[in-house]
C-alpha cells in the first residue's frame, strides 16, 4: 500500500469557464491556469503522483510546455492513472475536499464522479466533499478555489 496527499488552488477570474472534477459548472467566473485549472483533478493527480514517489504534477505536465495549454485535466488524470498502472499500482481509494465559497457544488458531485470514471478512476472509489471556508481567507473572499485529496494505492512496485 502507498498513501499520497495532494493540494491545489487556483485564482477565480472572469472570462474563464469553471471546470471542477471534469465538469463544467455554470458560474460568472472560472479558474485561471495554464491548463483548464481543474483544482480538484490537480489535487487528485498530485496525491497519486505523491503515492508513487514521482514528484509532483508540475514535473509531469510543466506549465511551460505548450502541449498542456488549456489541457483537459481529465486527459492528464488518465495519464497519471496509467502511470500508476505501469508501475504496478491501482487506486484503492481517493478522498477529497473542494473548498469554494461559491458556487454551491453539492449538486455536481455525482457528475464529477462519472467524469472521473471516464478517466479510468472509478467514481465509486472516489469520495468528493464540498465545503465553504465560512467567509475566511482567499477562498472565503471568493478569490479562488482550493482542493485537497488523499489516495491509497495498492500494488507491488515493478522491478
Ligand atoms: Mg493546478
Amino acid at each position: 500500500m502507498r498513501i499520497g496527499f495532494g493540494y491545489d488552488s487556483h485564482r477565480l477570474v472572469t472570462g474563464r469557464k469553471l471546470i471542477l472534477g471534469g465538469v463544467e459548472i455554470p458560474y460568472e467566473k472560472g479558474l485561471a491556469g495554464h491548463s483548464d485549472a481543474d483544482v480538484l483533478l490537480h489535487a487528485i493527480m498530485d496525491a497519486i503522483i505523491g503515492a508513487l514517489g514521482l514528484g509532483d504534477i508540475g514535473r509531469h505536465f510543466p506549465d511551460t510546455d505548450p502541449a498542456w495549454k488549456d489541457a483537459d485535466s481529465i486527459v492528464l488524470l488518465e495519464q497519471v492513472v496509467g502511470l500508476a498502472a505501469s508501475r504496478g499500482y491501482s487506486v484503492s481509494w481517493v478522498d477529497t475536499t473542494v473548498i469554494a465559497e461559491r458556487p454551491r457544488l453539492s449538486g455536481y458531485i455525482d457528475r464529477m464522479r462519472e467524469a472521473l470514471s471516464r478517466a479510468g478512476l472509478p467514481g465509486d472509489l472516489v469520495n468528493i466533499k464540498a465545503k465553504t471556508n465560512e467567509g475566511m481567507g482567499f477562498v472565503g473572499r471568493g478569490e479562488g478555489i482550493a482542493a485537497y485529496a488523499v489516495c491509497l494505492l495498492d500494488g507491488k512496485e515493478k522491478a
